[in-house]
């Protein structure tokens, strides 16, 4: 499923399977059911059971194939889980490399229930090519990148480290979420496997939790659907649904979140209480450049630290319109504290060293009048002042 329509606007709407052969129903309906009736011993229909395979979901995995340019896409109860399904390509003994920002979540899954299996990781700044390629050794089976990284926000050479890692045989793994198939396409940057957390802008209403795995390869295309089959962790039928419904709006929501997050990130920079901030749209952001070269945006997240004299707990208690929640890219601006939040699943130290400190705010620039967005900051930057 390669890209038939040459603009992802037109894709968003019309790719994969669009509408529904039986009736012509513009949607493709919610197949709410688990089982398919067989019109007699090995005669059937092409479905048979809804792990195994459901009409909503293929119309799902269709599409998100097509639009970040893959051979197949499987769809999964969550990020993790599709994070987790693509984790259980690799075998004991195996060593997995991770950005030395990425998801909480992704570095506890491996901390904590693939270590159990002796698949082992290393965390590297892969923003650093020459300290990524020095991390590497014959047990380095894949490396998962995330750019921009969560949550400071820093840019990976996708395209660099996939030619350092197939000098190698090492699989490259992208989390896509902060920046959807809308604004880069990892796949034909060379990297092998794309993940989402769907739940987020893909989704972008704050209504699902979903993930996603996209790959171009018809091997790893069979091993993961093998996976999904196996393993069980699939997206049932209404979130399926859903899901497909976000994404038909994914181009205006991120044209946007990128607009207001631009207007906001220039904002924050000149205002005298902030003492850092990280958005790669930045044009003296350290990733400004690489970002530029692989992204047709730097997408919605900014991170940003008050100086000394403001009172983080006062700025989160002092906000009014944009809510202080787990979770990012729904079309509501969310802040979070990712030391305590998102990210407390990593220790103290590790935090530490790769600069995730306790006075780092994060927030998801939603799709509301950037005015108001701004306002809302600025007021309760103003009520933190010690
Ligand atoms: C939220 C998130 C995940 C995890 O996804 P869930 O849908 O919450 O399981 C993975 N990666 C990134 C970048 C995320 O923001």
């Amino acid at each position: 499923m390669m890209n038939r329509y040459k603009n992802i606007n037109t894709a968003l709407i019309h790719g994969g399977i669009s509408i529904d052969e039986r009736t012509g129903a513009v949607n493709v309906p919610i197949y709410q059911t688990s089982t398919y009736k067989q019109d007699g011993l090995g005669k059937m229909r092409g479905y048979e059971y809804s792990r195994t395979g459901n009409p909503t979901r293929e119309a799902l995995e269709a599409l998100i194939a097509e639009l970040e340019g893959g051979i197949a896409g499987f769809a999964f109860g969550s990020g993790m889980a599709a994070t987790t399904a693509v984790l259980s390509l690799f075998k004991s003994g195996d060593r997995v490399l991770i950005s030395s920002n990425v998801y909480g979540g992704t570095f506890r899954v491996l901390n904590n229930i693939f270590d159990n299996f002796n698949i082992s990781y290393g965390i590297v700044d892969t923003s650093d090519l020459t300290a990524f390629e020095s991390a590497i050794n014959k047990d380095v089976k894949a490396v998962i990148i995330e750019s921009p990284a969560n949550p400071l926000m820093t840019v990976t050479d996708i395209a660099a480290v996939a030619d350092i890692s197939h000098n190698h045989g090492i699989c490259v793994i992208v989390d896509n979420t902060f920046m959807t198939p809308y604004l880069q396409r990892p796949l034909a940057l060379g990297a092998d496997i794309v993940v989402h957390s769907a739940t987020k802008y893909l989704g972008g209403h704050s209504d699902l939790v979903a993930g996603l795995a996209v790959v171009k390869d018809k091997g790893l295309a069979e091993r993961i659907a093998y996976i999904q089959n196996a393993t069980g962790g699939v997206l049932g039928p209404f979130d399926s649904f859903l899901l497909i419904k976000g994404i038909k709006t994914l181009g205006v929501r991120m044209d946007r979140h990128v607009e207001n997050a631009t207007k906001i990130a220039e904002s924050l920079k000149t205002n005298a209480a902030v003492k850092s901030i990280h958005y790669p749209g930045l044009k003296d952001d350290p990733g400004y450049e690489v970002n530029k070269k692989q992204a047709d945006a730097a997408g919605a997240m900014i991170s940003f630290e008050l100086k000394e004299g403001y009172d983080i707990r006062r700025f989160f208690e002092s906000l009014e319109l944009i809510m202080l929640a787990e979770s990012l890219g729904g079309v509501e601006s969310l802040v979070c504290h990712p030391s305590s939040m998102t990210h407390a699943s990593i220790p103290e130290d590790i935090r530490k060293k790769v600069g995730i400190t306790d006075g780092l705010i994060r927030l998801s620039v939603g799709i509301e009048d950037a005015d108001d967005i701004l306002t809302d900051l600025n007021r309760a930057i103003e009520r933190s002042r010690t």
